[in-house]
């Protein structure tokens, strides 16, 4: 994933653990050159830059199930019923557990988007993992919990600087619909005066585009436009919905696109204008959005739905190539999220996010003369064999090195529970 793509056969990457970074890659037989402590490897195992999810909100684990056969508007107010309730407490114990998944999932960075977004970050900051965090403002619903704009964006502000990098701020308007005009413009301001970028969701369903024509006369793409949102760079979550005139309007400013086949073809939403999007070097990435929806985190899935997804929208085969996925999902992803000269491929001087997997003989046949093709279509989460983010061992073999998952998994089981008796439900 370097601008070289390169891809060396037997491979070494030595890594610094004090400084979180890569050292050097090279070929394994020139090993001696370097003193190292310790070694892993071997035969069979393949080493990718660590994968990244651009839009997700992963306390949503504790939901799990909620919503299930619903879509747009009548989706979200169930879901923001039991999000009304919701304590931060149970916040921080579902995202622990939601980065163990994503980290057995061979994710290394994630974009989130929630309420109590401060637990998110502890739990961030607790397990080692690597994010991009944003504090949701939702103003049009009676239920979901209410952060205000400034509030989001003092939470943004206190990760501006980004330190070591590894957890990274944005404004977290949820979007078009559910925020007033007002207050949708004022985050555009904050945006240009302080250079956080937004984070939102972004002509999603179709119940969207209704709302927005009925309420504004025009379509998301247009009325972002208008707004002065586009122009700020944003990360706009799905667009599904594009008219011939809105893929002009969106190609013009190139805001960042983070798509999520799964969830949206899974509430019975249509199939975004990837192709055309990227053909116009509009920057689109990969995302699983919450696991309420999509309850496995996993970008291997997703890469490989994109690509049904996008081969049966435009009618032909490989309307997204593997190359072009395993780039959505890893430096596609990192320019997305800022972290261009962060992480996104592994080349010395980069943080040292990377992702070992040890896949099975069978997944491997054409592994020498297709990479791409091997990695995406025939490799799935179950081949990870280690996760390394910022250097340092987060998922070794079935271990997380950072949480104690059996602990996590049963305070999860039992704030849901409590959950679900507060929301008088026997089940979600
Ligand atoms: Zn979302």
């Amino acid at each position: 994933m370097n601008s070289r793509e390169e891809v060396i056969r037997d491979g070494l990457v030595v890594v610094d653990d004090n400084r979180g970074k890569i050292e050097a890659v090279d070929e394994y037989e020139n090993k001696d050159k370097y003193f190292c402590d310790e070694l892993y490897g071997g035969s069979g195992f393949i080493i990718l830059p660590g994968l990244i999810n651009t839009h997700t909100h992963i306390p949503m684990i504790i939901l799990q199930g909620a919503g299930a056969g619903l879509t747009g508007f009548d989706w979200l107010r169930t879901i923001w019923l039991l999000e009304s309730i919701l304590k931060p407490r149970q916040v921080y114990v579902a995202s622990k557990l939601a980065i163990a998944l994503l980290l057995e999932n061979g994710v290394t960075t994630f974009a989130d988007h929630y309420f109590y977004e401060e637990e998110v970050a502890k739990a961030v900051e607790e397990t080692g993992v690597r994010a991009v965090l944003a504090k949701t403002v939702i103003e049009l619903s009676d239920y979901a919990p209410k952060h205000s704009l400034e509030d989001s964006l003092n939470f943004a502000l206190r990760y501006k600087t980004g330190g070591d990098k590894r957890i990274s701020g944005m404004i977290g308007v949820h979007s078009l619909y559910s925020c007033s005009l007002d207050t949708l413009r004022r985050s555009a301001e904050l945006s240009e005066s302080t250079g956080l970028r937004i984070h939102m969701h972004f002509s999603e369903s179709l119940h969207e585009i209704e709302y927005i024509s009925r309420r504004y006369n025009t379509s998301p793409a247009r009325l972002a436009q208008e707004i002065g949102l586009l122009k700020l760079n944003p990360l706009l979550a799905h667009a599904t919905y594009l008219s011939d005139e809105d893929v002009e309007v969106v190609s013009r400013y190139k805001p960042c696109i983070a798509y999520s086949p799964f969830t949206i073809m899974s509430w019975g939403q249509g199939i975004a204008r990837v192709r055309e999007l990227l053909d116009r070097k509009v920057n689109v990435s990969l995302a699983t959005d919450g696991p309420v929806t999509d309850g496995d985190l996993s970008i291997f899935k997703q890469m490989k739905l994109a690509v049904a997804a996008q081969s049966s929208r435009y009618l032909k085969p490989n309307a997204l190539t593997p190359k072009e996925l395993l780039e959505m999902a890893t430096i596609r992803a990192a320019e997305c999220l800022g972290l261009k000269g962060v992480v996104g491929s592994i080349e010395p001087g980069k943080y040292a996010d990377i992702l070992v997997l040890k896949p099975s003989k069978a997944r491997l046949v054409g592994l020498h003369d297709n990479p791409y093709s091997t990695l995406v279509m025939n490799v799935n989460s179950g081949s990870v064999y280690m996760t390394i983010v910022h250097g340092r061992i987060l998922y070794h073999n079935g271990v997380f090195k950072s949480i104690d998952v059996e602990e996590t998994f049963e305070k999860v089981v039992e704030e849901r529970s409590r959950l679900l008796e507060e929301a008088g439900l026997r089940h979600l």
